[in-house]
């Protein structure tokens, strides 16, 4: 048995099963919800695919994480894995900064691309991984998403996208800006031609990305709490010198108002794609 310290006066430490503890928990053996205050086991919130048991609370997921619960497991073969960011305009520290992520989370970019299948149907699949620069869309991460578009386009199969970012990399300037415009001609382009684009978004989806392929999906959907927007709450308060909605830019609000077509738990979603990608096959209307 393992012991856990705890703050408790009455009771120094508390036991876990014996079975969990030799399971390996790469991130502590508890974890408390940010939202409902709660404190779980983290291997068990990690099995209920990090969304809270008590409030719902969707907890970030790196890409791997995503990739694994959302794809049939050993279906994915990643594109450009080894591609990397320049310093196209020499910016200060940059290359450093894009090392040290690249340590920190092993992989190599903001986005990991590839091919996968959910529930044996073969997609293009780009994510998106908040924890390397914020999520934030240069040079690289524009032309591995346009990649992925061109290779569904070629297997003529959908393309799926989750997205999780910062905006637009200011280190890489107007290039970074450039991809928002490159990345919306690949998918017109795979529109044309009868492809199918589902967008995700997921917490939180900002700046340029939002403005630009996150928003292009023949179906746009999004995790509950999702913060989803161009300009934060208070440059447009300040710009428009009006108080916004609590709830203003949250997934919920942009359903309500009809930039959404559905709010989905991360428990069901892979469920609800499968069936998207199965009625684009068959012809029929999705269930929500
Ligand atoms: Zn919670």
């Amino acid at each position: 048995m393992l012991k856990v310290f705890t703050k408790s006066k009455k009771k120094k430490y508390a036991t876990i099963p014996s079975e969990m503890a030799k399971q390996d928990v790469p991130e502590g053996i508890m974890t408390k919800c940010p939202n409902c205050k709660k404190i779980m086991y983290s291997k068990e919130l990690i099995k209920n695919l990090k969304v809270c048991f008590h409030c719902q609370y969707h907890h970030s997921m790196n890409s791997k994480e995503r990739l694994d619960s959302f794809l049939d497991e050993n279906s994915f073969e990643e594109l450009n894995a080894g591609m990397i960011s320049e310093n196209p305009l020499n910016f200060p520290d940059y290359l450093e900064k894009v090392e040290k992520d690249r340590k920190k989370t092993a992989i190599n970019e903001a986005v990991v691309t590839g091919i996968g299948a959910v529930e044996g149907q073969v997609i293009a699949v780009a994510v998106m991984d908040s924890t390397f620069r914020m999520g934030s869309m240069g040079s690289v991460v524009g032309e591995k998403i346009t990649q992925a578009i061109e290779k569904a386009d070629e297997l003529a199969v959908p393309f799926v996208i989750f997205t999780a970012s910062g905006g637009a990399r200011m280190q890489e300037g107007v290039l970074s800006l450039m991809q928002m415009a490159k990345t919306s001609v690949a998918l017109k382009r795979f529109s044309d031609n009868g492809g199918l684009i589902i967008s995700i978004m997921t917490h939180p989806t900002t700046g340029g990305v939002s403005a630009s392929f996150a928003s292009l999906g023949d179906y746009n959907l999004a995790e509950p709490g999702a913060l989803i927007g161009f300009a934060g709450r208070r440059i447009i308060e300040q710009t428009i010198r009006e108080d916004l909605p609590e709830d203003f830019q949250t997934a919920e609000f942009l359903l309500k108002h009809g930039q959404l077509d559905a709010v989905i738990s991360r428990v069901e979603l892979k469920e609800k794609v499968a069936n998207i990608l199965s009625m684009h096959q068959q012809g029929g209307e999705p269930e929500w």
